[in-house]
């Protein structure tokens, strides 16, 4: 059964937020961006979402401010996160880090470092090497224990994420 879409009667700020990030796929979709994803095509090859769906949840989040929609060259658009997007790190790092700890058996598939001493950094996304909380900017994603071999099936995006990739850049060029 879907979600209700707004939960009227609940002023808490975890309803207010839900309504912006709970539905499924929503959240992946922020987390991608973070990773670089900037085309509606690397989000439908790395989630391999129904295009109707990732269309919804693309105009949603550009409505709620979280994702800003760019022109791009051939007069295509492109999404990047806002500021306000953004802000959104933190609970897309923790939400990851409470999976791999509680479901991930082979271990997380991805690793943040700290990309001025390639420190690994801790689920709040302090720096063993510095002590210092880094920001998303500052971020390398890295390849973890639980990704796998890499396959002949597998799309451009994760192609691309095997080699250590600095967060919010973009994946190509
Ligand atoms: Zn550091």
């Amino acid at each position: 059964m879907a979600l209700p879409r707004y939960y009227t009667q609940q002023a808490c700020g975890l309803a207010r937020a839900l309504e912006v990030v709970g539905e499924r796929w929503t959240l992946l979709i922020v987390r991608d961006a973070f990773y670089g994803l900037r085309r509606f095509g690397e989000f439908t090859a790395h989630l391999e979402i129904p295009r109707a769906v990732l269309t919804e949840r693309l105009n949603r989040l550009v409505e709620a401010d979280v994702l800003a929609r760019v022109p791009a060259a051939a007069g295509r658009s492109e999404y990047e996160l806002t500021a306000k997007g953004r802000t959104l790190w933190p609970v897309v790092r923790s939400l990851m880090s409470w999976g791999d700890e509680h479901y991930a058996v082979a271990g997380p598939r991805r690793l943040f470092r700290h990309a001025a001493d390639d420190g690994p950094l801790d689920e709040r996304g302090i720096c063993a090497v510095c002590g210092r909380e880094i920001a998303i900017g500052d971020t390398v994603v890295v390849p973890g224990p639980g990704l796998g071999p890499p396959s002949d099936d597998d799309d451009a995006v994760s192609a691309a994420l095997r080699d250590p990739h600095r967060m919010l850049e973009p994946l190509r060029d």
